[in-house]
């Protein structure tokens, strides 16, 4: 099941929740910087160990002082213009965090609109890539949450999800 809501990600009791961090892994602004701050300092600590994640790759740490108990850490690409693969990018991001979440044994997990804040991808583009990755794995999950900052957000998401079932017939 792929529930949307408006939700601030780092109160959700969830396995897993996806931040759309950078390539250090170590904290930053938007959705990462309020998970470092729920998380607390040992997050920055752990990924410290990891050595940064390129971009479209996955990473996952204890959720520590987070309700979830993980934090899967993805980074999606900066937009510039479209033509330097960022679509790509995009559903590594979705789909490598799936994939990671699959090895450990995670059922419930909720993703933020990846590389939509400070990153510029355009919502709507982005939110088919999202949901398209979300798809593909529904049926490995319990739960997939997209968690949504703005209720903009909320109707681009659900817009999107109209078309889908449309497509489908
Ligand atoms: P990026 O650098 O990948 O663009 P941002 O953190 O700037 O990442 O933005 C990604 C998305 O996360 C944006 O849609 C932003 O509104 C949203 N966001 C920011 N804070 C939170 C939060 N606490 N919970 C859920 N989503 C959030």
């Amino acid at each position: 099941m792929i529930k949307i809501l408006k939700a601030d990600i780092t109160t959700l009791q969830v396995d897993a929740i996806v931040n759309a961090a950078n390539n250090s892994l170590l904290g930053g602004g938007g959705v990462d910087g309020a998970i470092h701050r729920a998380a607390g300092p040992q997050l920055r600590q752990y990924n410290q160990t990891l050595g940064g994640c390129p971009t479209g790759e996955a990473r996952i740490s204890p959720g520590f002082e987070l309700p979830a108990r993980y934090v899967i850490s993805t980074v999606g690409p900066v937009w510039h213009g479209g033509n330097q693969g960022e679509a790509g990018l995009l559903e590594n991001a979705y789909r490598n965090s799936f994939r990671i979440a699959q090895d450990n044994g995670i059922e419930t997990i909720a993703f933020p609109a990846i590389s939509t804040g400070v990153y510029a991808y355009p919502k709507e583009q982005a939110a088919r890539i999202a949901l398209g990755a979300m798809k593909d794995f529904e049926n490995k999950f319990e739960q997939i949450i997209v968690a949504c900052h703005s209720e903009g957000d909320v109707e681009i998401y659900r817009k999107i999800s109209k078309e889908f079932e449309r497509a489908k017939g």
